[in-house]
C-alpha cells in the first residue's frame, strides 16, 4: 500500500503543530467531537431527517493500558476521496505566513487561538497523537482506514466498519516532562472536557464509565456489598439553558448557572436572557453582577462574554461583545451565524459579530433605563457598584457614546442631598436659569458648607456635588445637557443676581476700589480681589477662574507621568 504524502504547505502546518506552540492542548476533543456532531447534520440533512434519532450519538471510549482514545460517531461517514481530501489537506492554507511568524516568536500566549483561526480543527488531534487511525463508512461504500503519525505522510486501505460514521482511534504521545498525555485517559478528564466545551452538543456524547453501586438484592441494609459495574453514561446535557424558554427556566437556575459559569459566589444582581432571530441569529445570556468582581480595577482584569457558535464553546472573554464601559457585564452569546473557527483576530472584523455587540449594547442600556425608571433605589445599588464605568464611558472614545448614557448618569445634588439624574436637575430649574451648576470637592459636607454652595441654595437654585475625580471631564465632554450649559459655581461669576443688586455691587466695588488694588499687591499670589454676591455667612473666599478647576489641577496633580 502506497504511502501519500501531505501537499506541503499541510505538512509544514502539521509539523508546527506537533511542535505545538499551542497551549491549549485539550481542545482537540472539542475539535473532534465537534466534527462528529457536523457529521451527524449532514447525515440528518441527507436524509432528510428520516432517520432514527437512536441512532444518533458520539462515542468516547479510553483503552488507559494501550494509552488510546477513540471518538465514534454514526454520521455521514467519508469515502476514500473524502477521506483524502478532506484529511490530507489543510483547507486554509493562506494563513501559513501568520503561523509560522507565530512559530519564529515563540509565542505561547492563550489569546493566540491558533487552531481555532485556520479551521486545522482534526489535526489539533496530533498535538496529542502519536498516531491516528480513522475508520470511516458512506452508507452504501465499503469502509476505508486512513493511518498517519502525522509527521512522514498517510496511508488509505480498505477497512472494517459495520454501519455509517466515523471512528477516530488517537494514540497517545508518551508523557514528558512538559506534558502529561496519560491525563487524557481518565474519564474524569474526559467528562470535564465535555462539560466544559461540548455540553451543549446537540447530540448524546456516550461513555462507559464504572460506577460502584450497592449490590442489588445486598441482604444487610446497614452493611450493603458494593460492586462495580460499567455504565454508559450520557456525558453532556445537550439543552444550552440559554436556548429553553424563558418561562421555563427559573432564577434559581440562571443563578445557579451564573456561580457555576462566572466564578461567583453571591448571585448576580440582574439576569438578561433574550433572543435575537434576523439577519443575524443568536442568544444571549448575561449578568450584572450583585458586587463589584474581584480584580475589577486591575489592568489584567479579563472583561468580555463567552462565545458560542452553534452551542459550541469557542472562547472565554471575547472583548469586542462589549464595549468597555459595560465591563462589568458578564455572560455568553450563541449564535449559528458565526464560523466555528474564528479567533480573537478575527473577530475585531466580522461583520456579523458588531451587530451582535450593538444588539447587546442597546439591550444593556434598555434594561438599565427600565431600570432607573421603575425601580430607582435598585438603580442606585447598581450605580454604586458600576456607575463610575458609565461616567468613563461619557468621555472615552471622544465622547462617541455620550448621548446613550447621559440620562443614565447619577450625580449627589443640594436638593434633599439625593442622587439626581441631569433630566432631573433641568426639569425643576429656575426659568430664567441658563446652565447646571456645580461644585467639585472630595466629599458632599464639605461641597455642601461652602459659600457659593450655601448661596445658591438660599436663592433657590440646585447644585451638584461632584465628588468623583472624573466627574467633571464628564462634565466637560457633555458640555451640555438640553441645551444647558454646565457651569462650575465655585468658577468666576455666577450670573445670579437681579439688576438692582448688580447695580448695587458695582457701586460698592467704585468706592473701594484702592482698598481692593491694595490687597492685590499685598497678596502677589492672585490675579484679581473682587467683591462678591457669592458669600453670606463667610467673609472671604479663594477662586479659580475661568479655564481648568482647582480640583482638575488637584486630579491632574495626582496623576501618574
Ligand atoms: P472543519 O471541521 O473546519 O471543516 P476539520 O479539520 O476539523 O475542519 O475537518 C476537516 C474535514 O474532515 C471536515 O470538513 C469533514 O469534511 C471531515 N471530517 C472530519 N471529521 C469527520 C467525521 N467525524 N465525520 C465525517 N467527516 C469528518
Ligand atoms: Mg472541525
Amino acid at each position: 500500500m502506497a504511502q501519500k504524502q501531505f501537499k506541503t504547505e499541510s505538512k509544514r502546518i502539521l509539523d508546527l503543530m506537533i511542535n505545538s506552540i499551542y497551549t491549549h492542548k485539550e481542545i482537540f476533543l472539542r475539535e473532534l467531537i465537534s466534527n462528529a456532531s457536523d457529521a451527524i447534520d449532514k447525515y440528518y440533512f441527507t436524509n432528510q431527517g428520516h432517520v432514527n434519532s437512536d441512532e444518533l450519538e458520539i462515542r468516547i471510549d479510553l483503552d488507559e493500558e494501550n494509552r488510546k482514545i477513540t471518538i465514534s460517531d454514526t454520521g455521514i461517514g467519508m469515502d476514500e476521496t473524502d477521506l483524502d481530501e478532506n484529511l490530507g489537506t489543510i483547507a486554509q492554507s493562506g494563513s501559513l505566513a501568520f503561523k509560522e511568524e507565530m512559530a519564529k516568536e515563540d509565542k505561547k500566549e492563550e489569546d493566540i487561538d491558533i487552531i481555532g483561526q485556520f479551521g486545522v480543527g482534526f489535526y489539533s488531534a496530533f498535538m496529542v497523537s502519536k498516531e491516528i487511525t480513522v475508520i470511516s463508512k458512506k452508507e452504501g461504500c465499503p469502509a476505508y482506514k486512513w493511518t498517519s503519525d502525522g509527521v512522514s505522510g498517510y496511508e488509505i486501505s480498505e477497512g472494517e466498519r459495520e454501519n455509517h460514521g466515523t471512528t477516530i482511534i488517537l494514540t497517545l504521545k508518551e508523557d514528558s516532562d512538559e506534558e502529561d498525555y496519560s491525563q487524557y485517559l481518565k474519564t474524569y478528564k474526559i467528562k470535564d472536557l465535555v462539560k466544559k466545551y461540548s455540553d451543549y452538543i446537540r447530540y448524546p456524547i456516550h461513555m462507559n464509565v464504572e460506577t460502584t453501586k450497592v449490590k442489588e438484592g445486598s441482604e444487610d441494609k446497614d452493611n450493603p456489598e458494593y460492586e462495580t459495574v460499567i455504565e454508559e453514561q450520557t456525558l453532556n446535557s445537550m439543552v444550552p439553558l440559554w436556548k429553553r424558554a424563558k418561562s421555563q427556566i427559573t432564577q434559581e437556575e440562571y443563578n445557579q448557572f451564573y456561580k457555576d459559569h462566572f466564578y461567583d459566589y453571591s448571585d448576580p444582581f440582574r439576569t438578561i436572557h433574550f433572543n435575537v432571530e434576523g439577519n443575524v441569529s443568536f442568544n444571549a445570556l448575561l449578568y450584572i453582577p450583585s458586587r463589584v468582581p474581584q480584580g475589577f480595577y486591575n489592568a489584567d482584569y479579563k472583561r468580555g462574554l463567552q462565545l458560542y457558535c452553534r452551542g459550541v464553546f469557542i472562547m472565554d472573554h471575547a472583548e469586542d461583545l462589549l464595549p468597555d464601559y459595560l465591563r462589568f457585564v458578564k455572560g455568553l452569546v450563541d449564535s449559528q451565524d458565526l464560523s466555528l473557527n474564528i479567533s480573537r483576530e478575527l473577530l475585531q472584523h466580522d461583520h456579523q459579530l458588531k451587530i451582535i455587540a450593538s444588539r447587546i449594547e442597546k439591550k444593556v442600556l434598555s434594561e438599565l433605563t427600565n431600570l432607573l425608571t421603575k425601580e430607582r433605589e435598585e438603580y442606585e445599588k447598581f450605580w454604586n457598584n458600576f456607575g463610575i464605568n458609565l461616567k468613563f464611558g461619557c468621555y472615552n472614545n471622544y465622547g462617541r457614546d455620550k448621548d446613550k448614557l447621559q440620562d443614565l448618569l447619577l450625580f449627589n445634588s443640594s436638593k434633599e442631598n439625593k442622587l439626581v439624574t441631569l433630566n432631573e436637575y433641568v426639569q425643576r430649574m429656575k426659568e430664567d436659569q441658563k446652565d447646571i451648576y456645580y461644585v467639585s470637592g472630595s466629599d458632599v459636607n464639605l461641597i455642601d458648607k461652602l459659600p457659593v454652595v450655601q448661596t445658591l441654595k438660599s436663592k433657590g437654585f440646585e447644585v451638584l456635588y461632584l465628588t468623583d475625580n472624573v466627574d467633571e471631564f464628564v462634565m466637560q465632554s457633555l458640555m451640555t445637557y438640553r441645551e444647558k450649559g454646565f457651569k462650575n459655581a465655585a468658577q468666576g461669576d455666577l450670573d445670579i443676581d437681579s439688576q438692582e443688586e448688580k447695580d448695587e455691587l458695582n457701586k460698592t466695588k467704585e468706592e473701594n476700589k484702592e482698598l481692593l488694588d491694595f490687597m492685590k499687591d499685598s497678596l502677589e499670589e492672585v490675579s484679581e480681589v473682587r467683591l462678591s454676591s457669592k458669600l453670606i455667612d463667610d467673609p472671604v473666599c479663594l477662586t479659580a477662574g475661568e479655564g481648568i478647576s482647582f480640583e482638575m489641577e488637584r486630579v491632574f496633580n495626582n496623576m501618574p507621568d
